[in-house]
């Protein structure tokens, strides 16, 4: 039999408990999945970072560690964590992001705000330009930024997308590097986050950078807060360089109260909703990753600890 730990705390449990049993019966799996395991005893730990479980030393017979968000950040630096770990790649998860960004990038584009809060009753008429005409830039071609990449595609817009190793994707100008850096954010009219963050992307988009948006661009993070510096988009912001951001996630979460980003009025916040892990179709993605374990397969979606993601 084999046991696997759930270890990504008792509120999670409730909604991972059925779904992940019965996706590792489906893959043909002995398993007994439980919160309560002797440590030295487990096999398998299914790993969101929480306040009870931050130390694997005593999982001396755990043969992966199988991650429950896309973002590892917290748990990349990890000394007690020896075992291979995973990270979450899901249909749910690619699927949710694009709703976000497309719909945020619809809502910039189209300038919605105007008609969605007009108390004066104020008869604007405004046309946008098409979106063919509307440059988007998406750092971070990964799952999430090439499935968005593929989506504003679709609806016209031309994408230029950036990475750390040259990538090709049909339709999407493609580019990596310093200089590449500089091409994609030089011409984002909309700029969209989403590289993970390691010590190569922390305060990746500086003042510097922001400087090289076009004038009233709009920034919108799903990636991670610390990508941004803080300081250097409030100013942009209040210099109007920046048109506005649409910000999911921050340095602390939840953000302060006392955060200027609750109060700008060119700031947009949502509460790190962008794309959750959804168990429904996550849990598959576990139980195919212990049933390849199990058949001496190589697992899926492995962290590149040394690249931090
Ligand atoms: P991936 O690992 O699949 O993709 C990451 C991308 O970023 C890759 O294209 C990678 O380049 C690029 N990248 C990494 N480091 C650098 C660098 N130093 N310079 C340039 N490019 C770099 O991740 P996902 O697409 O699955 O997820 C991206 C991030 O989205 C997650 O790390 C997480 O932080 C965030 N996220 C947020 C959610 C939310 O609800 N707000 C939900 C889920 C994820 P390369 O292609 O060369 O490897």
């Amino acid at each position: 039999m084999i046991k696997v730990q759930f270890a990504a705390g008792w509120p999670r449990w409730k909604q991972w408990k059925h779904p992940l049993s019965l996706e590792l019966a489906r893959a043909g799996l002995e398993a007994e999945l439980s919160r309560k395991h002797p440590p030295g005893q487990v096999d398998y730990v299914v790993y969101a970072p929480n306040p009870d479980m931050s130390d694997f030393t005593a999982y001396t017979r755990a043969r992966a560690v199988l991650g429950l968000w896309a973002g590892v950040e917290d748990i990349v630096p990890n000394a007690t964590l020896t075992q291979p770990l995973t990270r979450m790649v899901d249909s749910g998860l690619r699927e949710g992001m694009v709703e976000w960004v497309t719909g945020h990038v619809l809502r910039h584009h189209l300038g919605m705000d105007a008609y969605v809060v007009n108390p004066e009753r104020a008869w604007q008429p405004f046309a946008p330009p098409l979106a063919r005409n509307r440059p988007v830039t998406i750092l971070g071609l990964g799952e999430l930024g090439a499935a968005c990449a593929e989506a504003l595609r679709a609806l016209n817009f031309p994408v230029t997308g950036w990475s750390r190793r040259a990538r090709t994707l049909p339709g999407v100008r493609c580019l990596s590097g310093e200089v590449g850096l500089s091409e994609a954010l030089e011409d984002a009219e909309i700029l969209v986050l989403l590289l993970p963050l390691t010590a190569q992307t922390e305060n990746l988009l500086d003042a510097d950078r922001l400087a090289l948006l076009p004038q009233g661009a709009v920034v919108l993070n799903p990636g991670r807060g610390a990508l941004i510096d803080d300081d250097a988009l409030l100013a942009a912001l209040d210099e109007g360089r920046v048109g506005h951001a649409t910000l999911d996630v921050f340095r602390t979460e939840p953000l302060p109260d006392d955060h200027p980003f609750w109060r700008h009025p060119r700031v947009t916040v949502s509460p790190h909703i962008a794309s959750e892990t959804r168990p429904e179709t996550a849990a598959k993605v576990i139980a195919e990753n212990i049933r390849r374990c199990e058949a001496g397969e190589p697992l899926l979606h492995v962290v590149d600890r040394k690249a931090g993601y």
